[in-house]
């Protein structure tokens, strides 16, 4: 089975009313832990590389890890880039095999945004990769993406239409409240649901993307917190808003800060009731069936996307 896109993921997603999960990507144990869950759920799967983990890992490490987990599952996956800030970098990964990338110039003004987006995806159908675009800004930390809450925007529904025909690209991330990172929100969650619906209406049959949507599992920060972490205040989205966005043309729902604490929630736990063990298969070996079940929790109340092959 060779790379897919996300084209038919996405049809049957919006058919369906559910979204796919985009899991972050950074190492062989997080990758292992992603597909198994992916396996027994029967779930379409998308594996997404930020440009920071493509420099943690090098390009070539995951696309051969990727190509390792085709070849053990028979899943179909998607393999794409995360938040690719120019060009350069969406060429580099449509070059070197990725099936589906991101262009992110949601910074650049509306007009900048369009006629980088639709250099991107010119260069990406002729090949025939897929991109998704970004339009409004969200705020919260992304590897090395920092946006205040004060430089956050909200998307504008008819300017998503005009930038989704101006540029042909094939998905758009929109920003309706959620931020990137383990520090969403201080007290209740809002999410503008009513943009979400106004932009899906406008935007018939077109899948969207939620960026920042770690619903940041309690057991996990508390189980970090309990063996020596200091994570304070953190809080996500919660999972019956995610539930309803898969019913509103949300398509993809990008998860990486839920894998982070799942992995440093067991490697904490594991060095508190095992301070003398230094074989790294001893601590990866439980983080990596923390990411499973995580994984397919995710799979199962999250995203709703349970035996969609
Ligand atoms: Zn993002």
């Amino acid at each position: 089975m060779p790379l897919v896109t996300s084209k038919e993921m996405f049809k049957k997603a919006y058919e369906g009313q559910y979204a796919v999960g985009a899991f972050n990507v950074n190492n062989m144990e997080i990758i292992q832990g992603i597909v198994d869950a992916a396996k027994e759920e029967q779930a379409p799967l998308i594996l997404q590389v930020s440009a920071g983990a493509r420099k943690y890992a090098k390009h070539i490490y995951l696309v051969k890890l990727v190509e390792a987990a085709l070849e053990d599952t028979g899943l179909p996956i998607c393999l794409h880039l995360d938040h690719g800030e120019d060009f350069e970098i969406c060429k580099s990964c449509i070059d070197g095999g990725f099936s589906s990338v991101m262009i992110d110039g949601s910074k650049l003004p509306f007009e900048e945004n369009i006629a980088l987006t639709k250099k991107v995806v010119d260069y990406a159908h002729e090949r025939g990769v897929v991109v998704e675009a970004e339009l409004g800004r969200l705020a919260g930390v992304e590897d090395a993406i920092k946006v205040n809450t004060k430089d956050a925007t909200y998307t504008d529904p008819d300017q998503a239409v005009e930038f989704v025909k101006s540029t042909g690209v094939d998905s758009l991330a929109i920003a309706i409240g959620t931020s990137h990172g383990a520090y969403k929100f201080k007290g209740e969650c809002k999410l503008d649901f009513d943009r979400l619906e106004t932009i899906s209406k406008l935007l018939p049959d077109y899948p969207l993307v939620l960026h920042g949507a770690s619903t940041v599992l309690p057991e996990f920060v508390g189980k970090c917190n309990d063996f020596g972490g200091q994570i304070k205040g953190a809080q996500g989205v919660p999972e019956d808003m995610l539930l309803r966005a898969g019913k509103l043309g949300v398509c993809k729902i990008n998860i990486d800060t839920d894998l982070r604490l799942a992995m440093t929630a067991s490697i904490r736990e594991h060095f508190a009731k095992n301070p003398s063990d230094f074989d790294p298969r001893q601590y990866l070996k439980p983080a990596r069936a923390a990411i499973k079940s995580m994984v397919q929790h995710k799979i199962r109340n999250v995203l709703n996307c349970s035996n969609r092959l």
